[in-house]
């Protein structure tokens, strides 16, 4: 929020800027789940004057709620009283879209998570097939809460990367978010699997707190996200973070992007196994407690060539490590043990290599991150 510049009411709308400044305070709030007035004001930017006001705006309306101070800190002068989100006031919603099925949540303004469903994936896969289930299967969790409150924003993940229509738009196409807007009332915020487990992370996971981190998801593909000052970058044509098509070797094997020695290619679950000639990460996580695997070593010295690179170039502090790959028991360390032995010292010195701390929900979570991070979340309940 560092470079949030506050907005007066003088010379432009007086409601716009008002809109904006409640915004800014809303973001800290999301992103940070419960801070105190001072952390608020630093994080904003705006002056205390403007800040109160806004709160005072934000409470009243019941989006935001002042906790009781914590006991521990009554009795040292003026006790601060947390603020935070009502998780009453709306809900929003993440959807996971995947080939083994889909994960479909619903969440309050404070991002706890009040009703979850999971769905089998149509067979044979079908995208359109899948997004219709999923959207009837949300408005049945709709139905069967509490009814009294909308829905202010949905985001969904799908199983492969988003591509815009045009610079600087992200469109998937629009019989896929009106499936969603017949059946919930609301068109869906969509991106990548990956990059929104990289969101989930720096809400509730190993990236939590953190405001530069790489998240690198090592599954049957590879793929990932860049967390910077916070929030997910994009990039021009949203298709950022494609961590799984960086070249690891230029005289490497041709990939199905029709890129050459794609680290996918090295670094997937399903190119480890191939090459351990085995069959299933079980036999693989028995085998590499047993002893070596090159394949694994060889995967680790590539992932690890990766985030050498990503770290040279954005200067993150912490890179966190997920998908089924990065179970295999000895492989983070693997990875750390190659950067610190091959990266120049100034790239990369001081970087933390981190395994995913979040669950098979994570790209779901990552949904109900995006919606909460929404632009247009006080649209549903603003009076
Ligand atoms: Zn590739």
């Amino acid at each position: 929020m560092s470079g949030t510049v506050e907005n007066q009411p003088s010379g432009r709308a007086p409601h716009r800027a008002r809109r904006e400044n409640q915004q800014a305070v809303i973001d800290c709030l999301i992103s940070e789940a419960q801070l105190s007035r001072a952390e608020i004001q630093s994080q904003s930017g705006l002056s205390r004057s403007t800040l109160s006001d806004v709160l005072q705006a934000l409470i009243a309306e019941g989006v935001v709620e002042e906790l009781d101070a914590a006991p521990e800190r009554q009795g040292r002068g003026r006790p601060t009283r947390p603020l935070r989100l009502s998780g009453e006031i709306a809900r929003v919603a993440g959807v996971a879209l995947t080939r083994a099925g889909s994960t479909i949540l619903v969440a309050g303004l404070d991002g706890e998570v009040t009703a979850a469903t999971r769905i089998a994936a149509p067979e044979p896969f079908d995208l359109a097939a899948a997004t219709s289930d999923a959207a009837t299967a949300l408005a049945g969790l709709l139905r069967g809460a509490d009814g009294e409150h909308g829905l202010a924003a949905l985001a969904v993940g799908l199983p492969r990367p988003i591509t815009a229509t045009r610079p600087g738009r992200r469109r998937p196409p629009a019989e896929r978010g009106e499936a969603f807007a017949e059946a919930v009332g609301v068109h869906p915020e969509w991106d990548n699997n990956s990059r929104l487990t990289a969101l989930a992370e720096a809400q509730w996971g190993a990236g939590r707190g953190y405001r530069d981190f790489a998240y690198l998801h090592l599954d049957r593909g590879v793929g990932g996200g860049l967390i910077l000052d916070g929030r997910l970058a994009t990039g021009a044509r949203g298709t950022g973070s494609e961590f799984g098509h960086l070249c690891v070797d230029p005289v490497g094997p041709r990939c199905w992007c029709g890129g050459v020695g794609c680290l996918e290619m090295y670094a997937s679950m399903d190119a480890i196994l191939k090459a351990a000639r085995l069959q299933s990460s079980d036999e693989l996580a028995e085998a590499a407690t047993q002893g070596v695997v090159p394949a694994v070593d060889d995967a680790a010295l590539r992932v690890a060539q990766a985030v050498s690179g990503i770290v040279s170039v954005v200067d993150v502090g912490r890179v966190v490590l997920g998908g089924s790959v990065a179970q295999v028991p000895g492989f983070v360390a693997a990875v750390a043990k190659q950067v610190a032995a091959t990266a120049g010292r100034h790239a990369t010195d001081g970087v933390v290599l981190v395994r995913s701390a979040m669950g098979d929900d994570a790209p779901a979570r990552g949904g109900v991150a995006l919606a909460l991070r929404s632009s247009h979340l006080l649209d549903g309940y603003r009076r």
